[in-house]
């Protein structure tokens, strides 16, 4: 099943994080929704763009055994010359039949993640939407400038027809906001945080302790499909968002050369929930310790400063609608 799609117009998407919160339950029932922008939304974006060089990771996507579409991703040190890009991707089904069908082979991921990159242009006026402002607008900001600072956009690059987001979720269990810049439509497959325990006890019967938050795995929805693990599907094209629920797991192939870009923000169901102090074992990931972000104390977010927050701002009401809804 799809996730839901929400439309929003422009003077929404001013307080994003307001009107992502009106919609709570349906993000924590799906693990995401998707916002599509009207006409009237204005974004600062920027004129100049794709001024970044970049080359693909050198990463490629290996399948974990001989039976079972599930693929690992790979670091090599050397890529060698028929290492194969997926040529024809139209829908999801050429895509993953061609990757079961290239079980010899390396397949590169042929993306690119830029951290602190953003075509999104700071420092323009509130009427327009800026991504970076999102962390700063979220609970995120009653831990100060010493957190908010470590929230940065991170671009990320698709190199061509079939490239692959491997899984990943936001760090700490965050929520995070995708956008899409422009190109091939980005097919995402969405495990909802509840079902990581069955996932995890799945893909440790694969391989033991086996990372789902870094990048590591690429998982063929037949293998959800046949274990019952909920998940949802959205396409995402050029224009449109999507939003992730805390510690929600996703992971993409494209249709084509993209531009994408997303950040990492939090509501007040990361704490009230637990999200945020999930005590989760040190993975085998090999992250140098350079980009292993801080853990953020949880203990700054107290109840009544949350219930200062949340009433400051977000039940801030801007249509008839909205008071209603409020009353019930
Ligand atoms: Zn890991």
């Amino acid at each position: 099943m799809d996730i839901p799609t929400l439309k929003i117009n422009g003077k929404d998407l001013q307080n994003l994080i307001s009107f992502i919160y009106k919609h709570e339950q349906l993000l924590k029932e799906f693990g995401a929704v998707k916002i599509q922008p009207n006409i009237d939304c204005q974004l600062a974006l920027k004129k100049r763009r794709k001024n970044i060089a970049l080359c693909p990771c050198t990463e490629t996507i290996v399948r974990i055994n001989k039976n079972e579409p599930v693929y690992l991703a790979q670091k090599f040190d050397y890529i060698d010359n028929h290492a194969k890009q997926a040529s024809l991707v139209t829908d999801e089904c050429s895509f993953w039949s061609s990757l079961s069908c290239s079980s010899n082979e390396q397949r590169l991921v042929n993306t690119s993640l830029v951290p602190n990159k953003s075509f999104f242009s700071e420092k323009t006026s509130r009427l327009y939407f800026d991504i970076h402002r999102l962390p700063y607008q979220s609970l995120l900001k009653l831990g100060g400038t010493k957190v908010t600072r470590q929230f940065v956009p991170c671009v990320k690059r698709a190199f061509g027809p079939g490239a692959i987001f491997p899984m990943t979720s936001a760090r700490q269990r965050l929520f995070s906001i995708d956008y899409h810049h422009e190109g091939g439509a980005h097919h995402w497959y969405i495990v909802p945080t509840r079902e990581r325990e069955i996932l995890q006890e799945i893909i440790d019967h694969y391989k033991p302790s086996m990372c789902l938050d870094h990048g590591q795995l690429l998982i063929d929805p037949l293998i959800l499909d046949k274990n019952h693990i909920r998940y949802h599907r959205v396409i995402q094209h050029p224009g449109e968002l999507v939003v992730l629920s805390a510690g929600a797991l996703a992971q993409s192939f494209t249709e084509d050369a993209s531009w994408s870009e997303s950040i990492a923000f939090a509501l007040p169901s990361w704490i009230e929930e637990g999200h945020a102090s999930v005590s989760v074992p040190r993975c085998q990931c090999n992250i140098s310790q350079d980009f292993l972000p801080e853990i953020i104390d949880t203990s700054i977010f107290r109840p009544e400063l949350i219930q200062r927050y949340i009433t400051s701002h977000l039940n801030v009401t801007t249509d008839d609608e909205s008071l209603t809804l409020k009353g019930s």
